[in-house]
C-alpha cells in the first residue's frame, strides 16, 4: 500500500462488491443456525403486526355499525394479543442476533489481531497506527451489524413489503393499485437521497479515520509535543481536523434530515389520493363509495408501505459502506506476512554463536538502496560494535541479523545456516533483541522481565537482575519487583527502563545479542550500571552493539565503522585509532567534546 498519513483520506467509495460478502460468509456460517430461527421469528412477528389493520376494519366495518360489543371486545383482544406477540418475538429475535453479531465481532477481531502481530515492521512503518486501530475496532463493529442484522432486516423488509402489497391487495384492488402509483415517485426521491447520503457518511468516515491517526500520533508522542511547546501548532492542526469532521457531518445529517420529510410528503400525497379516489373517484364508477373501514385499512397500510423501502434503501446504503470497511478489514488480513516460514522451513539448532553477511543488499523502498554488498564474519563469542553516522545502516544491519527485514540480495547466516531457511521462533528465541526504546508494558517490573521467558521462576528473574546490575534499584523500590509500572513504564527513570529490559533479554539465555543502544544521557552512577550489566550480558554470546558513546565500545572484539550502506572501516579500538581514518576522526571528536 502507498504510504499514507493522517492528511490523506482512505479511498472508501468503491463500487459495490459482492465478492468481499461472499468471503465474510466465512464468519456468517458459524452462526447460521441462529440467523434463520431469528429470521422465522421476525417474520412470524412481522405478519402478525400486519393483521391490526384488518382488525381495525372488522371494527369500523362490521363491530361498530351493528353495535356488536361483544364482537368489538374480541378484536380488542385479538389487538392487543397481535402487540403483546410481536413484542415477545421481537425481544427474542434481539437478544439472538446480539450474540451472533458479538460472535461476528470477536470472530473478525481475533483473526485480525493474529495476523496484525505477525506482520512485517514494515506495515508498522507505512501507515498510521490510529488507522490500524479504526479497523480493528469501528470497522469491525460496523460490519459485524451488516452481517448479522444487516442480512436479515433485508430479508424481512422483502417479506415485509410482499405482506402489505397482499394484505392491501385483500382489502381493496383498486385502492392499492391507487397506493402503488406512489412507488416510481418515492424511487427517483430514494435514487437522489441515497447517493448523496453514501457519498456525505463515507466522507464523515475518512475524516474520522484522519482525526484517530492524528490523535493517536500525539498521544504516543504527547512527550515530544511539550518539549518542543508544539501544542498550540498541534492544536490547530487538530482543529483543522476536527473541523472536517464536524462538516461533514453536518453535510451527512442535512441529507439524513431531508428524508423523512421527503417520504412523509408522498406519503401524505397517496393518502390524500386514497380518500379522493374511495370517496369521490371510485364511488361514481362502482356506484358506492368505498367503505370507512376499507379506507383506513388501506390508508394504514399505505403508511406502512414506505417504511420497508425506506428500510432497504437505508441497508442498501450502510451496505456499500459497510463493503468498503469489509475491503479494509480483508485487506489487512490479507496483508502479506513478507517476513514468515519458508514452507519447507527447519528448526534452528542451538546456535554457536557465527554470523556472517555475505554481499548483502536491502533497501526498504524500492530504488532506494540502504545496504550495498556487504559482507562480513563474526566468530562466536566475538563483541561487534557498529558506529557511524546517522543514516548509515547501523540499525539496518542489526535488524536484519534477527530477520526483521527480508534481505534483497545475498545471504544472512548463523552457523552456516541461512535464517531465511529456518523458523522465526527457533531463530528469535535464541536471540535478545534490544531496541533503541526499552518498551515497558503495564504491569509489574516481574512481569516485565518474565516478558522474555513466560515460565521463568523468581529466582531466575532475581539472577538475571543481578547480572544486569537492575536488581538493586528493583529491591529499593516499596514493592520491589512487584511495583506496578505504568504503560511505556513513565514511573521509571531512562536507565531505569534500560536496566530492566537487560534483564528481559538476558533472561532467555541468549545465544546473540543485538543492542541498539539508547542515545539518552544518564547520570554518571546509572552509566556504570549499565555498563556493568552490558559487559555481564555480553559474556560468551555474540554481540551486536550500536553505541553512540564510545566510551561504551572500546573494548568490543571489532568494530565496524559503517557509512553510505557499506562497511569502511573495520579493526579494533587500537587498529583503527592507528589508522588515522574515520574511526579515528569520531573517536577524538568525541573526546575533545568530553574534554571541553
Ligand atoms: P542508522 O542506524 O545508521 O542511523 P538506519 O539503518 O536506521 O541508520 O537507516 C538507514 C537508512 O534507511 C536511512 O537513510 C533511513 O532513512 C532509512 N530507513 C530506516 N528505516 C526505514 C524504514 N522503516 N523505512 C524506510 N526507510 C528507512
Amino acid at each position: 500500500m502507498a504510504r499514507n498519513t493522517f492528511r490523506q483520506d482512505e479511498r472508501l467509495d468503491e463500487p459495490f462488491n459482492f465478492k468481499h460478502l461472499l468471503r465474510a460468509s466465512v464468519y456468517m456460517k458459524k452462526y447460521a443456525g441462529k440467523m434463520v430461527f431469528a429470521l422465522i421469528i421476525s417474520a412470524l412477528g412481522g405478519a402478525i403486526g400486519l393483521i391490526a389493520p384488518r382488525i381495525n376494519q372488522e371494527a369500523l366495518d362490521v363491530a361498530i355499525p351493528n353495535t356488536d360489543t361483544r364482537y368489538l371486545i374480541e378484536l380488542a383482544i385479538m389487538l392487543v394479543g397481535t402487540i403483546v406477540i410481536s413484542i415477545i418475538l421481537t425481544t427474542i429475535r434481539s437478544r439472538i442476533m446480539i450474540k451472533v453479531s458479538q460472535g461476528i465481532i470477536y470472530d473478525i477481531r481475533k483473526d485480525l489481531f493474529a495476523h496484525l502481530q505477525k506482520l512485517p515492521f514494515q506495515y508498522y512503518d507505512d501507515r498510521p497506527h490510529g488507522k490500524i486501530l479504526i479497523r480493528v475496532v469501528n470497522y469491525v463493529n460496523s460490519v459485524s451489524d451488516m452481517l448479522s442484522n444487516g442480512l436479515i432486516n433485508v430479508i424481512l423488509e422483502i417479506f415485509n413489503l410482499i405482506f402489505i402489497v397482499a394484505f392491501m391487495f385483500s382489502v381493496d384492488v383498486q385502492l392499492a393499485l391507487v397506493v402503488l402509483c406512489g412507488v416510481p415517485v418515492l424511487a427517483v426521491f430514494m435514487l437522489w437521497i441515497k447517493n448523496k447520503q453514501r457519498k456525505a457518511w463515507q466522507a464523515v468516515s475518512n475524516k474520522n479515520s484522519n482525526l484517530n491517526a492524528y490523535l493517536q500520533e500525539n498521544i504516543v508522542g504527547a512527550r515530544i509535543t511539550q518539549i518542543f511547546a508544539r501544542e498550540d501548532y498541534n492544536a490547530q492542526v487538530f482543529a483543522g481536523l476536527s473541523s472536517d469532521c464536524r462538516n461533514t457531518w453536518m453535510t451527512a445529517v442535512r441529507y439524513n434530515n431531508l428524508v423523512w420529510p421527503g417520504i412523509d410528503t408522498i406519503s401524505v400525497l397517496v393518502r390524500a389520493a386514497i380518500f379522493l379516489f374511495g370517496m369521490v373517484v371510485f364511488s361514481t364508477a362502482e356506484g358506492g363509495m368505498k367503505s370507512v373501514g376499507v379506507i383506513v385499512a388501506i390508508s394504514s397500510y399505505a403508511s406502512r408501505f414506505w417504511q420497508p423501502i425506506m428500510n432497504l434503501g437505508n441497508i442498501f446504503n450502510n451496505f456499500i459502506n459497510n463493503i468498503a470497511y469489509l475491503e479494509r478489514i480483508f485487506q489487512t488480513l490479507d496483508e502479506p506476512v513478507t517476513v514468515d516460514d519458508a514452507p519447507d522451513a527447519t528448526e534452528m539448532p542451538e546456535i554457536k554463536g557465527e554470523v556472517e553477511f555475505k554481499n548483502v543488499d536491502f533497501s526498504y523502498e524500492e530504488g532506494k538502496p540502504v545496504l550495498k554488498n556487504v559482507s562480513f564474519k563474526v566468530k562466536p563469542g566475538q563483541s561487534v560494535a557498529l558506529v557511524g553516522p546517522t543514516g548509515a545502516g547501523k540499525s539496518t544491519i542489526v535488524s536484519l541479523v534477527s530477520r526483521f527485514y527480508n534481505v534483497g540480495g545475498g545471504q544472512v547466516l548463523i552457523d552456516g545456516q541461512d535464517i531465511s531457511k529456518v523458523t522465526l521462533h527457533s531463530l528469535r528465541s535464541q536471540m535478545g533483541i534490544m531496541l533503541q526504546d526499552s518498551f515497558i508494558f503495564s504491569g509489574t517490573i516481574e512481569d516485565n522481565i518474565r516478558y522474555g521467558k513466560l515460565d521463568a521462576t523468581m529466582d531466575e528473574i532475581r539472577a538475571a537482575s543481578k547480572i544486569v546490575c537492575a536488581d538493586a534499584f528493583i529491591s529499593a523500590m516499596e514493592d520491589g519487583y512487584q511495583s506496578e509500572v505504568r504503560e511505556r513504564g513513565t514511573t521509571l527513570s531512562q536507565g531505569q527502563k534500560q536496566l530492566i529490559s537487560f534483564a528481559r533479554t538476558l533472561i532467555s539465555d541468549p545465544k546473540i545479542l543485538v543492542l541498539d543502544e539508547a542515545t539518552s544521557s544518564i547520570d554518571v552512577q546509572t552509566e556504570r550500571a549499565l555498563q556493568t550489566g552490558l559487559n555481564n550480558m555480553m559474556k560468551g554470546r555474540t554481540t551486536f552493539i550500536i553505541a553512540h558513546r564510545l566510551s561504551t565500545i572500546k573494548n568490543c572484539d571489532v568494530i565496524m565503522y559503517i557509512d553510505d550502506g557499506g562497511i569502511v572501516e573495520t579493526g579494533t579500538h587500537e587498529e583503527l585509532l592507528a589508522k588515522h581514518g574515520l574511526y579515528y576522526h569520531l573517536y577524538t571528536s568525541q573526546m575533545d567534546e568530553k574534554g571541553a
